[in-house]
Parts: structure tokens; C-alpha cells; sequence
């Protein structure tokens, strides 16, 4: 006949269980246990162990914690009272690619990557090719955030869609999700080495945490410039003004040089949202490449993306 488990091996077997599950599951925002012995709720929760096993825990056992951030940062919260949103002028763009450089740099990517991409568009054979530039859409019906099975991406109130890389585990269902490909991939591979510095750069001003391997990352519509009614550096740093950015709330505009109603640009230059017919309502809209200001040159992919 089996030995009945004393008290102390019956705790240990359990943390060891809802660790383990905890662990694989990637959920660091989980304390898995509670040491002492709770009121058992009866609601099952059920959690993916390190070989593969699905195993079926109380829900009282686990509790649920946040990151760590200050409350200023806290990176479930937007910025009070704003709806982000961004337009981008197709008849503007010649791919200089500054924005791309921008992005990087703000992001300590490596050179040549970007959370910007800037698409070679053509609709038909008979029709003139033209430059498009693509950031996230911090959609207002993502399918990206939906995907997610431990809630590391999210909606924020300001309109942005954030990623919680302390508790993203690399699953990268959003990327297969998101119909715009804005989400890359942290391999580890080419990160750009970081100081100290940069590293507490990172963690004071990214909507993300800071870059993790292993973990999914996109554009951010740069949270700190936004918090401080700054331009991104992608909109800063494009010499054409390509790219507005500014609040829906206030329907206001800019791309650093012209600052304009966002209802009137869109009305008067025909704006749209890219695949609009998806139903994920972009926050993002584009004004047609018509009356271009230059004419369109062929470049190398590499200079591309
Ligand atoms: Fe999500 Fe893609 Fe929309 Fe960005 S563009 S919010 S990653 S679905």
C-alpha cells in the first residue's frame, strides 16, 4: 500500500508542480504559490509543465503580478486624456530612409533594422510604383493582441498597442496574426551592444521593457516624446514630411514643419486606412501617392527593409 505524503513533501510536490508549469508557461508574472495552504476556490486553471503536460491547478493557487515599474511607467497605463494617431503621405515619400535610421537609433537596433519598413508598392502593371512607408498600426481592433495566451500584448488607453516583453515567452502567435507583418522577432543575435546607459534608457522610456531575446518587439509610436507632446524621431527625422503624428482628441497634427487638423487632411487629401476591409481600424492612415513630389527611383531591397 502507498505511504501517505507527509505535509512538507505534499508543499514541496506542489510548488514544484505549479513552478514548473509557471516556468514553462513563460509566466514570470505568475507567483506561483502560495506557500501557506489557501481556501481552495474549485475553479481549475490549466497550465503547460516543462514536458509537454498540460497540469490542472486550483485557481487560488496562483496569483498574478505585475512587472515591477514605477508608476509613472507603468506600461498597462497611456498617456491620460490622448488618442494617438499617426498619417503618412504617400506623395511625399522618395525612400530616403531616414526614418528608418531614426527608428534604430531610438531603438538601439542594429544598422539596417528597423521597426519602420518601407514597402516598393505597385497596384497594376500599367500603374507608376511608389514608396510606402509601414509602422505598427497600434490597431484599434488588433487581431495581434487577441492571439496572445499570457496577455503580453495589449491595448493601452491612449490608442497604442504595447508588448510586455517580461512576460511575452516568444510563442509569436502575434506575429502570425498581425496582416501588416509590424512585429520582428528579438533572435539575440544583432542587438546592438549595450552600455549601461543605453540600458537605463531603454527602461525609462519604452513601452516595452527593454529589448529581450526571445521575445516579440515592434514599433512603439515612442511613448516618452509622445508623453512630453514630442514628435516621434521617425517624423522628426524624415526631410520630406512625410509623417504626422498627434493626438485624434484634440484632431491635431504635425510633421514638425506644418502642424494641421487631422479631420480636414484626411477629408481634403482623400485619406485611408490600409485593408481597411480587415476590420482591424488602424490607427494609422495614409494620404494617396497622387501629385507626387518626386519622381520614383528604383533602389536595392536592402536599402528597403
Ligand atoms: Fe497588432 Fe499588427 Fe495592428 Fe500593430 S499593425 S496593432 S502588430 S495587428
Amino acid at each position: 500500500m502507498e505511504k501517505p505524503l507527509d505535509n512538507s513533501r505534499r508543499d514541496f510536490l506542489k510548488t514544484g508542480i505549479l513552478t514548473a508549469a509557471a516556468t514553462a508557461a513563460g509566466l514570470g508574472a505568475i507567483d506561483a504559490l502560495s506557500k501557506t495552504e489557501s481556501a481552495s476556490s474549485g475553479e481549475k486553471v490549466k497550465l503547460l509543465a516543462p514536458d509537454g503536460q498540460i497540469v490542472e491547478v486550483d485557481k487560488s493557487d496562483i496569483n498574478h503580478i505585475l512587472p515591477d515599474f514605477p508608476v509613472e511607467n507603468h506600461i498597462r497605463e497611456g498617456v491620460a486624456g490622448k488618442k494617438f494617431v499617426m498619417v503618412i503621405d504617400l506623395s511625399r515619400c522618395k525612400n530616403a530612409g531616414k526614418c528608418r535610421k531614426a527608428c534604430s537609433k531610438m531603438h538601439y537596433l542594429p544598422e539596417g533594422r528597423s521597426f519602420v519598413k518601407i514597402e516598393r508598392m505597385q497596384d497594376a502593371e500599367t500603374t507608376a510604383p511608389y514608396w510606402m512607408p509601414m509602422t505598427c498600426f497600434h490597431c484599434d481592433n488588433p487581431p495581434c493582441t487577441k492571439v496572445c495566451p499570457v496577455d503580453a500584448t495589449f491595448k493601452l488607453t491612449d490608442g497604442r498597442v504595447a508588448i510586455d516583453n517580461t512576460r511575452c515567452i516568444g510563442c509569436r502567435f502575434c506575429m502570425v496574426a498581425c496582416p501588416y507583418s509590424a512585429r520582428v522577432f528579438n533572435w539575440g543575435d544583432e542587438l546592438l551592444a549595450m552600455s549601461k546607459e543605453n540600458l537605463e534608457g531603454i527602461k525609462e522610456h519604452a513601452a516595452c521593457s527593454s529589448h529581450v531575446i526571445g521575445t516579440v518587439e515592434k514599433c512603439d509610436f515612442c511613448p516618452h516624446k509622445a508623453k512630453n507632446n514630442e514628435l516621434p524621431d521617425c517624423v522628426t527625422a524624415c526631410p520630406n514630411g512625410v509623417f504626422y503624428f498627434g493626438d485624434e482628441l484634440e484632431d491635431v497634427v504635425s510633421n514638425g514643419d506644418e502642424t494641421v487638423r487631422l479631420s480636414e487632411l484626411i477629408k481634403e487629401k482623400a485619406g485611408y486606412r490600409f485593408l481597411e476591409e480587415l476590420g482591424t481600424k488602424p490607427r494609422v492612415y495614409y494620404l494617396p501617392p497622387a501629385n507626387r513630389q518626386f519622381p520614383f527611383k528604383e533602389m536595392p531591397l536592402d536599402s528597403i527593409r
